[in-house]
């Protein structure tokens, strides 16, 4: 009997929608997802799970082959660092993690005042209904104020625009006062999912530091780490393997998709070395369905 082949397994467990700062809605993204060979994606918006059911209702609608794995990404302070710890394949309706996001949107709200109020003193204006306007239903991000900014002329990239204002120690820049990595870990083990450190080579720390984060972590009893995105330095994913292998933390891999562009792209260049622990064996419940 002939049967069609099977495409490859691509896992890509790190993107966003219009949710939080992505600029595709639930069901165009899953729409490229399964167009760009993704089998299994996880949305992982920032403090917020809000696409998911949407993101299903369209899989169920379309008929895709694509698995959607619950994520999110929530913001936490260590040591006075602005470090994203990724939830994923945990139960979006349990208590725990419901109120934890709750908070962390009230911090958001807090925070987008005081931006605004900063950037007002600085000369510039009601950017607060500006970036609403940019977040539409979705969660306040600093990446919302980044676009008002640009519409306003001020800059002509995102990467300038955070440089300029919104980056820490400019005009633009609150300290956030989000959880603590333990109190984001408790909440997605609560909640019956895998706790994994994102993009760890995006924080600007020097090698020590970054080697006492995932020990930290790791200590806390955190699952895993990111160490595949589609766009790293030369060596920067055997580097993170060798980690993950080091600090006995599991591996992931995603892309961190946030809009259609040149160089970031759902499920692209998305493979682990060999010898680490891909976070979808350490947690059968993330992984694709069999198609035996
Ligand atoms: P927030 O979580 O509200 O602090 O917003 C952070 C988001 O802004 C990140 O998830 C990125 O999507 C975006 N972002 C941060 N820094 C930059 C940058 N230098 N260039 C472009 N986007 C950035
Ligand atoms: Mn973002
Ligand atoms: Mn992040
Ligand atoms: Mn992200």
């Amino acid at each position: 009997m002939l049967t069609e082949p099977l495409r490859p397994i691509i896992y890509d467990l790190h993107s966003h929608s219009q949710a939080s700062d992505g600029v595709l809605s639930a069901q165009d993204l899953v729409l490229r997802a399964c167009e760009r060979g993704v089998t299994v994606l996880a949305i992982t918006d920032h403090d917020t799970t809000a696409a998911l059911a949407a993101a299903q209702a369209a899989i169920d609608t379309h008929n895709l082959d694509l698995t959607l794995v619950s994520g999110v990404e929530i913001s936490t302070l260590w040591e006075n660092h602005e470090i994203h710890i990724v939830g994923l394949g945990f139960d979006p309706h349990h208590p725990a993690m419901k109120e934890l996001l709750h908070q962390q949107f009230q911090r958001r709200e807090d925070r987008a005042v005081m931006i605004a109020e900063r950037l007002a003193k600085a000369g510039i204006a009601d950017t607060l209904a500006g970036a609403r306007e940019e977040a539409g239903d979705g969660q306040i991000t600093r990446a919302h104020f980044a676009r008002y900014l640009i519409r306003l002329g001020k800059a002509d990239t995102m990467a300038q625009v955070f440089k300029n204002y919104l980056a820490r120690g400019k005009t633009g820049y609150v300290p956030a006062q989000w959880c603590s990595i333990p109190a984001a870990i408790e909440a997605i083990h609560l909640a019956g999912g895998a706790a994994v450190v994102a993009h760890p080579a995006r924080y600007q720390l020097s090698t020590k530091w970054l080697k006492r984060l995932l020990a930290y972590f790791a200590e806390v009893g955190g699952d895993a780490m990111e160490v595949a995105q589609c766009q790293q330095a030369p060596n920067e994913r055997q580097q993170l393997a060798r980690y993950a292998l080091d600090y006995g933390l599991a591996a992931s891999q995603g892309s961190d998709f946030h809009q259609p562009c040149a160089w970031i792209e759902l499920g692209r260049k998305l493979w682990l070395p060999k010898d680490v622990v891909p976070v979808w064996e350490k947690f059968p419940a993330l992984a694709a369905p069999d198609r035996g």
